[in-house]
């Protein structure tokens, strides 16, 4: 199980440093564009791209914003609601964004560790996920050619809770049932209260 504090909550939404105003409402701007859960099209199943087009790369653009403007570190195309196999993730804060399409994993270590994973579209939930280490994954990009990602750590771990978003799987359907019990309540209690 996830034992450092130092790791937790790094998936997708680790919690924000102290902001300004203007960047705070940018965040909660970002964060209303995104699909919360019990939006059915967090369920569904995204279908591959087939034109590498202008559209494509707007679309991938803004998604990096958003992520970006969310303080989030890895994004769906799902979770804006377009069914597309697309995902942006940025792990370094000054790296550049990353963007796969059509991601497949070609191969995952059998060595696989636990660790604490929140979601943008679970807001306030953080629950511990198991996941292989290492994963080779083949892609395309914007542009449409092949690429080959080696990841290992939270990059692995943050392409592989994307592309399970483009399956319609979320971090509660991979948590121990105890976990996921607790989580939905909170969620219940968040939905409730709003
Ligand atoms: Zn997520």
């Amino acid at each position: 199980m996830a034992d450092t504090q130092h790791d937790a909550e790094v998936v997708e939404q680790p919690e924000p440093p102290p902001i300004d105003p203007e960047t705070a409402a940018r965040r909660a701007a970002a964060l209303a564009h995104v699909r919360k859960f019990g939006d059915p099209v967090l369920k569904a199943r995204a279908l591959p791209v087939d034109r590498f087009d202008d559209e494509l790369r707007a679309e991938i653009r803004r998604m990096g914003t958003l992520m970006n403007d969310a303080f989030g570190i890895g994004l769906a195309a799902t979770q804006v609601g377009t069914l597309h196999r697309v995902l942006v993730y940025r792990v370094e804060p000054e790296s550049p964004v990353n963007a796969l399409v059509n991601p497949q994993i070609e191969w995952s270590s059998g060595e696989k560790e636990w660790m604490e994973e929140g979601c943008l579209s679970l807001p306030g939930v953080h629950v511990d996920v198991e996941r292989p280490i290492h994963v080779r994954v083949r892609a395309r990009d914007a542009g449409g050619d092949q690429i080959l990602v080696e990841a290992s750590g939270l990059e692995a771990r943050v392409i592989q809770h994307e592309m399970d978003h483009l399956d319609g799987i979320l971090i509660l359907d991979r948590t121990p049932r105890d976990q996921r019990k607790e989580a939905m309540r909170a969620l219940r209690e968040q939905s409730e209260a709003a």
